[in-house]
């Protein structure tokens, strides 16, 4: 069988937190070797960052998800870079970060955090994880 990795799963999320164990177990036998899971701000980095600690298989991204932004950039910029200082070598990503037009979130505050986090990547060298929406 072909071994797959699947690149954007947000395992983290309670809709597994019930039996990781066997979604992960079941993943595996459809032949999902790797996992990479994008955060979505600095209320879920810390479970990706232990997701990936406590299973080798899994990667973590981190960042702002356009959804989920922190109203205070001013704050929440330090803690991202804080964060990427003291990442393992399991965080491969910044993300998930991007754009969605669907959402009320102003386009403008998108637009910065979009930008902050892509300088971040060219800084630390990392790919990112875009979210694209309308
Ligand atoms: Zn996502």
């Amino acid at each position: 069988m072909t071994a797959l990795f699947d690149t954007h799963c947000h395992f983290d999320f309670r809709q597994f937190g019930g039996d990781f164990d066997s979604e992960l177990s079941a993943a595996k036998q459809q032949g999902v070797e790797r996992f990479l899971i994008p955060s979505v701000n600095e209320d879920n980095w810390l479970a990706v960052q232990q997701l990936s600690y406590q299973y080798p298989e899994i990667y973590h991204a981190l960042g702002f998800h356009p959804w989920f932004l922190p109203s205070q950039p001013a704050k929440a910029l330090p803690s991202l870079v804080q964060a990427l200082e003291q990442r393992s070598s399991q965080c491969v990503a910044i993300g998930e970060c991007g754009l969605d037009f669907v959402t009320d979130t102003p386009s403008d505050r998108q637009e910065s955090y979009l930008s902050m986090q892509l300088e971040l990547a060219q800084q630390y060298d990392l790919p990112v994880i875009l979210h694209c929406r309308k």
